[in-house]
């Protein structure tokens, strides 16, 4: 494609930025990493390290960290440093040079791309359909004088294959069904980077690490008093959760192989007290794990091969990839439903608006919108954890605190702010608010998966119909406390005393 030979990542991935041509001149190839931040498993990584290799040129790495992203806080700061300080130190015993940058004003790291891509050979980036990467790579591809590429490492299914957004998880299923098994035969590389030839770089060029310095070890390492010095909101705190590749691996060993994991997960990933779920939301969302290693480790654990895969064309959830009944179900949820998301995103622009719901569910909940609620709250009230419901309190106690929430309370945390606001849209944006300020794996498609499906985006008309939520599926805290497992995390997270919004 750009030397006369094939790109190292399936043509489905690849999406040419610019009408600029490759400069074989160019001191170097640049890989813009912002989206999937790892050094292994990555599609984007492997097509620099091929370009590189071909044009024999070096290859930089720059991992650039902005402060003035939206809800930029201590919490994700911390979480996306930490990765960069695994992939500064992956990097380090290789040819790849890495440049970590970190910005210390709003706006200071602007101009740092297009001056580092002006000796560029060429500029590969990566293609992710979250927030505001789609419009900052474009405005990138516009200013640069080089040519510039983006590369889809978000799922086991290239975006550009669906061509279309779907509306619910059935059909997108269906659609997996028929045509995600030639996909699998393409995995990115576990290790593009050991034993690549490469030449080289002597060094980044001076005037550029004078204005844009290469972020310090101190800074990498995300202590609370180098944090405190940027300008993000420091009262949503980090947390022990480590970010990075190492740890998101170690995550993953632990769900694929420990017996309270991955072989629960059918029976345990319901039951807050039961630790059945992989955690692996916020390592996907900053993108330190890939969904193909995730994939391998499960098909491991399995003792997988493609021959097991059944010719199933149904959109029946179990029966298809055969394997346990508990993996095919965590797969649904990481293949079928995280990738639903990316659709979603991929497809739409109005990912995040009241309008993108279905008919149905847009005309229940406004016939509905003047109906009096039981209580109401404000974004105040909620966000500090003072409503009436214990359970609810707890809920949204662990988001705030630890940056995380049970996958079934966040369900309920969701259809109680509905039940509990002054209108339908009022609830869309609290909970737009809280998830994406606290949550670590927030402001991702599936951020607005969730939370849209909490107003009857993929789901169906359900009865009775009800006073607020209309025909959208209802959900009560008594039910919820009836049904899960829940003492310990009650003891962990409930306090008669959330916070003190209202001193006695
Ligand atoms: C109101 C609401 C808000 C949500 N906000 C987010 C969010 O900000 N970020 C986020 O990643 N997920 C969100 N979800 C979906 C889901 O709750 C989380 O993905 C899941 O709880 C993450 O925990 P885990 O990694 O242990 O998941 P596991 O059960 O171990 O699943 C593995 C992976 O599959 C994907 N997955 C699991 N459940 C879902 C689901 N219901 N929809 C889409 N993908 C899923 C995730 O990538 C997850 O990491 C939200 C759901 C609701 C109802």
């Amino acid at each position: 494609m750009h030397t006369g030979r094939k790109p190292n990542c399936p043509e489905a991935r690849l999406r040419v930025l610019n009408g600029h041509p490759v400069k074989p001149d160019g001191k170097y190839v640049l890989y813009w990493m912002n989206a999937a931040r790892r050094v292994r498993w990555n599609y984007a990584l492997d097509h620099a390290v091929q370009l590189a290799t071909e044009l024999q040129k070096p290859l930089i790495v720059l991992e650039a960290l902005r402060c003035g992203y939206p809800f930029a806080s201590d919490r994700i700061h911390q979480f996306v440093l930490q990765g960069m300080l695994d992939n500064q130190a992956a990097l380090e015993r290789t040819d790849v040079h890495y440049y970590p940058y970190v910005e210390s004003t709003v706006g200071a790291g602007k101009g740092l791309l297009r001056n580092l891509a002006q000796s560029a050979c060429c500029v590969v980036t990566d293609d992710s359909p979250a927030t505001f990467l789609p419009r900052m790579t474009a405005a990138a591809a516009s200013q640069a004088l080089v040519r510039m590429e983006a590369v889809d490492s978000n799922g086991v299914l290239p975006m550009a294959e669906a061509g279309r957004a779907f509306h619910r998880a059935y059909d997108f299923r269906r659609f997996l069904q028929r045509r995600l098994a030639p996909h699998l035969a393409q995995p990115p590389k576990r290790d593009s980077v050991t034993g690549a030839k490469l030449r080289r770089l002597r060094g980044l060029p001076g005037p550029i690490t004078k204005r844009w310095p290469v972020a310090t070890p101190s800074l990498l390492n995300a202590k609370p008093h180098s944090l405190r010095t940027l300008p993000i909101d420091h009262e949503v705190s980090g947390t022990n959760l480590r970010g990075g590749a190492s740890e998101g691996r170690k995550l993953l060993q632990r769900f694929t192989r420990e017996p309270q994991g991955l072989a629960n997960y059918g029976a345990g990933r319901n039951h807050p007290d039961q630790a059945s779920t992989s955690g692996l939301s916020p390592f996907l969302h900053f993108g330190h794990i890939s969904s193909h290693e995730v994939l391998h480790a499960v098909q491991q654990q399995e003792g997988w091969t493609p021959e097991n895969i059944r010719p199933l064309r149904s959109g029946a959830r179990n029966g298809w990839w055969g394997m346990s009944e508990a993996s095919e179900g965590f797969l649904d949820q990481l293949i079928t439903w995280r990738e639903l998301g990316l659709n979603f995103a991929a497809h739409r622009d109005d990912i995040q608006s009241f309008d993108s719901l279905p008919d149905w569910a847009r005309n229940t909940l406004d016939q509905h919108s003047a109906d009096p609620r039981p209580h109401t709250y404000s974004l105040a009230e909620f966000d500090c954890a003072a409503t009436h419901d214990p359970l609810w309190n707890a809920a949204q106690t662990e988001l705030r605190e630890s940056g995380r929430m049970h996958n079934y309370l966040r369900m309920l945390w969701g259809k109680k702010i509905l039940h509990w606001s002054p209108s339908p849209r009022a609830a869309l944006g609290v909970m737009l608010e809280l998830n994406d300020r606290y949550a670590l794996d927030g402001r991702d498609p599936n951020s607005y998966s969730g939370i849209f499906w909490v107003l009857g985006r993929y789901d169906r008309a359900w009865g009775p119909e009800r006073p607020v939520f209309g025909k959208v599926r209802y959900m009560s805290s008594k039910n919820t406390r009836r049904k899960l497992r829940l003492a310990d995390y009650l003891r962990q997270w409930g306090s008669e005393d959330q916070c003190s919004l209202f001193p006695a």
